[in-house]
């Protein structure tokens, strides 16, 4: 019958405008706090009618899932070894599956060698190009690029301000966990560690195997003069040199010496073989 759908939609209208003061009164105005972690009440799947948002006075938080640009990770200013350094190895993959190809990375380098380093030296992500898919995020073997909550990006100027460099992009650990605290949570269990992935593997190759990392010229000190072992713990310890053994030599001129023997020992397999061969 005409008019039918019209009556339906005023009676819709209506009914929105009912439930809102029936919510209100439901909640006891709670759902009009300021406080940011209201967003269970006032989107939640009870909530019922129509609130109004007094933006940007006020504004409603946003799902832990809610994602905008891209962010890199950076280690808090507190951590004890690896204050201010950068998740991200620059290996690429991120700016590879990027769909609209607005990630560019240049790849660090060391100026004492000129071999590259697994930092970035400049990242650049244009906002503007980006469409907030969540691919580079998604596909970071390194949990070191993450989407941001932060949506109020509007600018004057894009050049200046809509091609975020690495410093810009740059934040700490904290703020993930912060915004994104279960996601983070599923992360380090994923990881098995709070920490870097390749941080966390090289303070274990470390502890199991202290003398990956100790100055390799001990090797050739006289016993006397090889360093004693550290009296401090934890990470200190681990680069420690080891002490001497009782004989005068250090454990790893024994362990270089069986190297050594092993090495012998499989050129002269290989050349038995190859001595077979070409019988
Ligand atoms: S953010 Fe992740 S995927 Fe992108 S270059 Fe850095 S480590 Fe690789
Ligand atoms: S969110 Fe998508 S479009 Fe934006 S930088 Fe990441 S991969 Fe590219």
């Amino acid at each position: 019958m005409y008019g039918t759908g019209l009556a339906k939609g005023l009676l819709l209208t209506m009914r929105h405008f009912v439930e809102s003061y029936v919510d209100d009164i439901r909640y006891g105005f709670r759902k009009y706090h300021h406080a940011t972690d209201n967003f269970g009440i006032r989107q939640g799947t009870k909530t019922k009618g129509v609130i109004t948002v007094q933006y940007p006075d006020e504004k409603v938080a946003v799902p832990e899932r809610f994602r905008f640009v891209p962010f890199l990770i950076i280690e808090d200013e507190d951590h004890p070894t690896r204050a201010g350094k950068d998740w991200c190895t620059s290996c690429g993959i991120c700016a590879k599956v990027c769909p609209p190809q607005c990630i560019w990375i240049v790849r660090g380098n060391d100026p004492n060698t000129g071999r590259p380093v697994p930092e970035p030296e400049a990242f650049f992500i244009d906002i503007d190009i980006c469409m907030n898919c969540g691919y580079c995020a998604e596909y970071c073997p390194f949990d070191a690029i993450k989407m941001d909550h932060d949506y109020e990006l509007a600018s004057y100027d894009r050049t200046t301000h809509h091609i975020h460099d690495k410093e810009k992009l740059s934040k700490p650990n904290s703020y993930w966990r912060s915004i994104a605290p279960t996601r983070a949570y599923e992360e380090m269990l994923a990881r098995g560690t709070w920490e870097h992935k390749d941080a966390a593997k090289e303070a274990r190759r470390g502890a199991a195997s202290p003398r990956r990392s100790a100055p390799r010229p001990a090797v050739e000190q006289p016993a006397a003069s090889a360093p004693a072992k550290s009296e401090a713990t934890g990470p200190a310890e681990a680069n420690a040199a080891p002490a001497p053994t009782a004989e005068g030599a250090t454990p790893w001129t024994e362990d270089e010496a069986k190297r050594e023997e092993r090495r012998r020992k499989a050129l002269e397999r290989k050349a038995r073989r190859a001595a077979q061969r070409g019988q």
